[in-house]
This record gives structure tokens, C-alpha cells and sequence, in this order.
């Protein structure tokens, strides 16, 4: 209902000061993946080299008690795969603990424990979120290095499972599919090979420039393709009351956009690095103190004074359609 971004982050900036809850947090608790999918940077070698650090139990448990009563969202998983921590799940429990409104979990799916996955959904984890860029073996495990088909499927087949046994509809199911020319023809099939499941959101997202080892950009024929396929896609999430996202308006995230700064105002991103890139810790700390030693409140007004727009790199940039 707002129209006007520095009306927006005068907003932010009010309910950072009176730490209202106002973020969207995600957090890496370990900086490493199991897979080496290639259009991601841990298909690298230099780049997978360098991912590193693990978040203690001591640091999620003040991190959450500094950062978390001011969460709208709180994501865990965001560059790396999380569960590779061997405490993840405490990160939804400490975000229980701290009433967060919305909880997820980004993942890769492939090696989360039945035990883990049973003691989220007893959690309360509101969204499982899967990432995956092939719907038939092949091309999943050729994009996926690493992975395995089966083992996916499986999760899945985990999930709808423990959704019976506990008799809950949560977690929701959210599959986050990144479309490049070579697997666009694969996701044509989508909902021959995954159409049983309950899928709450399928989210689209045409492959940004990761420094993986694989660049084929969507030319304007594979767009073409591409803005067909979610044509008909939208038509069958209607069918099944499936929320459909999709890049159909910046498909190679060139544009600017003047909610860029909001969106950056309210993105809030943990990694096991964070408290030393402001010689800190985690420890003691208030979150007036995290505003300011982060820089977060100075970014909030150098804002509100510029009232420019920004590029946001893949945030926002999906429509629900
Ligand atoms: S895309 Fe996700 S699952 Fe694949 S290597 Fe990167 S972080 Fe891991």
C-alpha cells in the first residue's frame, strides 16, 4: 500500500530502533555443501576452497537472542547447505523459542536424517524449501554433482509421510528449480514425475551468473520457451491451488529497482563470518549495538538521504503470478 521507498525505509528505520520485528534473516550455520552443482560457486574449485567456518551452538543461541525477536522470517540456508551443520535443527527450535512468524529451511535434500526431518516437523518448521535443476535423473544428477536422485525423492516421500504421522500440515513444500537452457526441457516434464506431491510453492528462477562451471545464458529463444512453459504452468497451479513464482520480467536481472534499498534494508544475512567482519562476537550483544557495529543503521539513513534505487542481484525478482 506504500508506494514511496524512503516512505518505506523511514518505516524500517522506526522499527529498527524501537526493534520491532522487521527482518528477514537467513542464515548459513556451516559454509560448505555436499554438492557441486554447477552453475553454483562450489563447483569451483578455488571458490570451494575458500567457503569455510561452522557457527558454534553458543553463537546460533546469542545470535538468535540478539537478532531473532526482530524476524518476520527467518531462513536457514542461503549460500551453503545447512544441514551439514550437526546442530541445525536447533536453529528452528531457537527461532520457535523467539516466536519468529515464518520458518524455513533451504536445502538440498540430500542427506537430511529421517530423525531431522521428523524433529522439525515436530518443530514447527513452517516451509521446507528443495532446490533442484533437473526433474529426471539424468539432468538432476548431471546439474546436481554430487547428488543423488533417489535420495531426493526420497526426502520428499519423508516428508508427506511424517505430515501424516503427526497429522499437521506444516511443513509446507516449497521446490526452488534455477532454469537454464540445458534444463528447460527437462521442467517441461515437471509434473509427470513430481505432480503427487503436495506442493505448496514452485518457484522458477531463470540461472543468474554464479561463478560455477557452467555459463549458458537463456537466449531469446530459450525465453521464449521459457515465458511459454509458465504460461502453462500457471494454469496448472491454478488447477491444483499451487502458489507459482517466476522471473518473467528481469529473466537476465539487469534492471534496477527502487525497492532494491528495502529490500536490502530488511535482508539480514548470518554466516559464521559475520561477527568477525566487525572485529566482534556474537556474545552480550544487544541489537542496538549489532545496528550500529554492523553498519545497518548508518546504511538505513544514507538511504532515506539518497532515495535511489538499486540493483538487488536474484532477491525480489520473482512475480507470484
Ligand atoms: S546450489 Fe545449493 S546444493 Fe548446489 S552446490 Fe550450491 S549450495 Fe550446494
Amino acid at each position: 500500500m506504500i508506494k514511496s521507498p524512503r516512505l518505506k525505509l523511514m518505516g524500517i528505520l522506526g522499527a529498527n530502533v524501537l526493534g520491532l520485528r522487521h527482518l528477514s534473516i537467513r542464515v548459513d550455520p556451516v559454509m560448505g555443501c555436499n554438492l557441486a552443482c554447477r552453475m553454483c560457486y562450489f563447483s569451483n574449485a578455488e571458490r570451494r576452497k575458500a567457503m569455510k567456518g561452522v557457527m558454534t551452538s553458543a553463537e546460533m543461541s546469542e545470535m538468535s537472542r540478539c537478532l531473532f525477536p526482530r524476524a518476520l522470517q527467518v531462513v536457514v540456508g542461503c549460500a551453503a547447505e545447512p544441514t551439514l551443520h550437526p546442530d541445525y535443527v536447533a536453529l528452528i527450535r531457537l527461532a520457535k523459542r523467539y516466536c519468529v512468524p515464518h520458518i524455513s529451511l533451504v536445502t538440498n535434500g540430500q542427506i537430511i536424517t529421517y530423525e531431522h526431518l521428523e524433529q522439525m516437523v515436530q518443530a514447527g518448521l513452517d516451509e521446507l524449501i528443495v532446490s533442484m535443476h533437473g526433474v529426471t535423473k539424468p539432468v538432476y544428477e548431471y546439474f546436481m554433482q554430487k547428488s543423488s536422485y533417489e535420495a531426493f525423492v526420497q526426502r520428499l516421500d519423508w516428508l508427506e509421510a511424517l505430515k501424516t504421522k503427526h497429522h499437521l500440515k506444516q511443513p509446507s513444500l516449497r521446490i526452488n528449480y534455477t532454469v537454464n537452457p540445458d534444463n528447460l526441457g527437462d521442467l517441461e516434464g515437471f509434473f509427470d514425475h513430481f505432480g503427487k506431491y503436495d506442493i505448496h510453492t514452485l518457484q522458477l528462477r531463470p540461472m543468474f551468473e554464479n561463478d560455477g562451471i557452467y555459463h549458458r545464458q537463456m537466449d531469446a529463444g530459450d525465453e521464449e520457451r521459457y515465458r511459454a512453459l509458465v504460461e502453462r504452468f500457471k494454469v496448472i497451479a491454478r488447477e491444483r491451488g499451487m502458489q507459482l513464482l517466476a522471473n518473467m520480467s528481469d529473466v537476465h536481472y539487469e534492471q534496477q529497482s527502487k525497492d532494491a534499498r528495502v529490500a536490502e534494508a530488511v535482508y539480514c544475512y548470518v554466516s559464521p563470518s559475520t561477527a568477525g567482519h566487525w572485529g566482534g562476537s556474537w556474545k552480550g550483544l544487544s541489537f542496538g549495538r549489532y545496528s550500529n557495529v554492523s553498519g545497518r543503521r548508518k546504511e538505513l539513513w544514507g538511504a532515506i538521504i539518497s532515495g535511489r534505487g538499486g540493483r538487488v542481484g536474484n532477491i525480489g525478482k520473482s512475480q507470484i503470478l
